[in-house]
């Protein structure tokens, strides 16, 4: 037997100080904890991949708490679960909260599971003031947002909002060779079903999600939680530098057309250019293919990978401009011939100015210091944002590491975020 509890773990540095206006830290570490037995792996991480039994067994366990805490659950085609709090006022569009429960294949508790247990806390801590809503108030579960089933992701959202292409989705296979249709089939969906997710976009006002930052600025800003810019839209360019391969030993130093030696110029150059855009740009070259790739043979062509982000369309358009025109720079400088393409262009989603206050004020309220941060990883929030506003919270997380079983979250700081959670929906119910 392992005494591993995920719960204890929680409560173990817990300040009951937090637990007033109906909010409970031992309710969420119980869920949190609850949620993390299923699919739990030998190092205890999480595997329930996307459309598994897995993320089945947890979306059930989730949906019974919503009925037990008097929310109406629907799923939709797409698998998708909605647990709805009907507003004073309900045939206002619903304000809605969540994130998914699906994982990678050993990855943490935290990421998803407390975005969604954070929304079903907020409708506890009414329950328990009897406080009720002007607006309809939906908690979410998005199936499949990791992708580790189609290496994909966003199959939940996408669904519900009627964005991504069927035709693509019913080609993808799995590793075991389980198509897209026999897939949904497992856990009781189908393709049409999928295909009817979409909701009519005047139904819903705005999403929220809470989600870990993984990464390390909250943390060294000491902080609970922070206020999302923007989610930022990658590019993925694939570049080729092609010169000739010759013999390491035969050819002169001044004959030479070496890729590689283009390549090292231009990977070292292009750290320089995101700062020449914005603060929030990035670029990264995580890949490389060294053609013939021989301890004695000249490099000849070199394929490498540039992977471009940033939260405004702009800067992010004008940066991968810029890391075109710094291949086309070197080319010439080491005569070496260069081309670019593409394999990925997704808009990012900034979050509107007026939310974003909204939000700070929450903070202000609640007395954490309004810190703003981008989000440089794509959650369901990006996917929604192509069709409603969105709002988003980023938890603080234990050395940035995610995806993995060490994944952390303090339970003061998760705590402390329902709050402003709840404190923001309250603030969106109008005078
Ligand atoms: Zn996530």
């Amino acid at each position: 037997m392992s005494t591993y509890s995920l719960k204890e773990q929680l409560l173990d540095s817990y300040d009951r100080g937090f637990d007033f206006d109906g909010l409970s830290g031992e309710r969420l570490a119980s869920r949190l904890g609850e949620l993390s037995e299923i699919g739990r792996t030998a190092d205890n991480g999480s595997n329930r991949p996307g459309f598994s039994e897995g993320e089945k067994q947890a979306k059930d366990l989730v949906a019974a708490w919503m009925r037990q805490a008097g929310l109406s659950v629907h799923q939709d085609g797409a698998g998708n679960v909605f647990g709805r709090l009907p507003g004073k006022k309900d045939n206002l569009p619903a304000i809605l909260s969540g994130s998914h429960v699906d994982s990678v294949p050993n990855g943490g508790h935290f990421d998803g599971p407390l975005g969604v247990l954070s929304a079903l806390e907020v409708i506890e801590a009414w329950k328990q003031t009897g406080y009720q809503p002007e607006k309809p108030f939906e908690v979410v579960i998005f199936s499949d947002e990791e992708g580790a089933r189609f290496n994909g992701g966003f199959n939940g959202s996408e669904g519900m909002l009627g964005l991504g292409n069927i035709e693509e989705k019913v080609q993808l296979q799995d590793s075991a060779g389980m198509s897209f249709e026999e897939v949904l089939h497992d856990v009781g969906l189908s393709v049409d079903g999928y295909e009817n997710a979409a909701r009519n976009s005047d139904e819903m006002e705005l999403f929220v999600e809470v989600h870990i930052e993984q990464g390390k600025r909250l943390e060294n800003e000491k902080l609970p939680c922070g206020i999302v810019t923007g989610i930022a839209g990658p590019c993925w360019l694939e570049v080729t530098f092609e010169g000739k391969a010759g013999h390491a030993g035969n050819t002169p130093m001044n004959d030479r057309n070496d890729a590689l030696i283009a390549a090292s110029e231009f990977i070292f150059e292009v750290k320089d250019l995101p700062g020449q855009v914005s603060d929030s740009a990035v670029a990264t070259v995580g890949k490389l293919e060294v053609e013939p790739n021989g301890v004695n043979v000249i490099p000849g062509k070199v394929k490498l990978s540039v992977d471009i982000r940033d939260i405004f369309k702009e800067t992010r358009d004008d940066l991968i401009d810029r890391v075109k025109a710094l291949g086309s720079k070197v080319a010439v400088k080491h005569d070496v011939k260069v081309e670019s393409s593409e394999n990925m262009r997704v808009n990012p989603v900034p979050i509107e100015e007026e939310i974003q206050q909204m939000l700070e004020k929450s903070f202000m309220d609640k007395g954490i210091r309004p810190y703003k941060l981008p989000s440089g990883a794509g959650h369901d929030a990006m996917i929604v944002g192509e069709k409603l506003p969105i709002a988003m919270l980023f938890v603080q997380s234990k050395e940035g590491v995610s995806h993995h079983p060490a994944e952390w979250t303090d339970l003061n700081d998760c705590i402390q975020t329902v709050h402003v959670l709840k404190h923001f929906v309250e603030s969106l119910q109008g005078e």
